[in-house]
């Protein structure tokens, strides 16, 4: 199959309004009116940010679910995304079949569809791009640079699974049941942003961020954005059970320095309360800590760096 016949077998199918079916050279979409569009891109590259022998679906789900996570931190509903694939030469149908469910199945769950994108062939790892598009009331977007002295600092979901998912493929002992190894696995295979708290968030944050890197690392770039300091109280920060298992004691230094959450990390008024989690305030200073139950922990690696 060529390019073409490629891109009108799998790809055309998920095109959306104003995608022309990805017949034409671009996508159009109407001026409107009221909202400010935000505008994301991510990319996932094989070896880094997941297997080669992962499912084609399960790649699918996280390349668009990275990006749609960045929108959710900033206040954003998605809208449409445009999908730039580097594709091994050793591609299947099987792969592209499973790769278009994975892309179908989140286009319905957070109602988003493909403007477009670009097919390439590769002798180096599969590399996916997605740039996404969402939508927020004109002046509403959640900077990093908003907290203030005296707010709370919050989390949604549970901190560290993905890394835990990871640690296990990376061959890390563990006398895991099954059951918690597959629910880490999938928490790194595919990350569930909160993507419906987005429209919540943004009439009650300071200042937002998305967990890719690590929540010390994350909430650190909030803390040089708006010049305060952010006190992480060690013992309020979600860890999942499974996790507790994998991880024993080191769990909490373990699950704040580890990557791939996709969680918000938010900061707000004090006594906020919602599908989030408070887990520690914002003082004047600058930078970010740990403290375990008021005592100060030393935390050895900020957080993911690609370089
Ligand atoms: P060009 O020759 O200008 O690079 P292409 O032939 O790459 O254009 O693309 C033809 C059409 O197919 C365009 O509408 C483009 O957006 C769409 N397209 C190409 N690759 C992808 C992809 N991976 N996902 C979605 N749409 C794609
Ligand atoms: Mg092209």
């Amino acid at each position: 199959m060529d390019e073409f016949g490629l891109i009108a077998k799998y790809f055309a199918p998920l095109a959306g309004e104003g995608a022309f079916g990805l017949t034409d050279d671009v996508a159009l979409l109407p001026r409107q009116t009221g909202d400010d569009l935000l505008v994301t891109t991510d990319t996932i590259t094989e070896g880094v940010d997941f297997f080669g022998f992962d499912p084609s679906s399960t790649i699918a789900r996280k390349a668009l679910r990275v990006s749609l996570s960045d929108l959710a931190a900033k206040g954003a509903v998605p809208a449409h995304y445009l999908l730039g694939l580097s594709l091994p030469h050793t591609v299947t149908p099987d792969w592209l079949a499973g790769f278009a469910e994975g892309l179908a199945a989140d286009q319905k769950q957070y109602g988003v569809s493909l403007l477009g994108g670009d097919t390439g062939v590769t002798d180096g790892p599969l590399c996916i791009a997605v740039t996404a598009f969402g939508f927020l009331p004109h002046g509403k977007m959640i900077r990093r640079c908003g907290a203030c002295v005296g707010d709370h600092v919050y989390v949604t979901g549970s901190i560290g699974e993905s890394g835990g998912g990871l640690a296990i493929f990376r061959r890390e002992i563990h006398s895991l049941p099954e059951a918690d190894r597959v629910s880490l696995i999938a928490r790194y295979r595919v990350p569930e942003p909160p993507v419906r708290f987005a429209s919540a968030l943004r009439d009650i944050a300071h200042a937002s961020v998305d967990v890719s890197d690590g929540l010390i690392a994350d909430l650190g770039h909030v803390a040089v954005a708006s010049g305060v300091r952010i006190i992480v109280e060690g013992e309020r920060v979600p860890l999942s059970a499974p996790l507790r298992a994998l991880w024993g004691e080191n769990t909490l230094l373990r699950a704040v320095t580890a990557g791939d959450d996709y969680q918000i990390a938010f900061t707000g008024p004090p006594g906020l309360d919602g599908p989030f989690t408070g887990i520690g305030k914002v003082e004047a200073g600058l930078g970010v800590s740990l403290t375990l139950h008021g005592k100060e922990i030393a935390v050895p690696k900020l957080g993911y760096r690609h370089f």
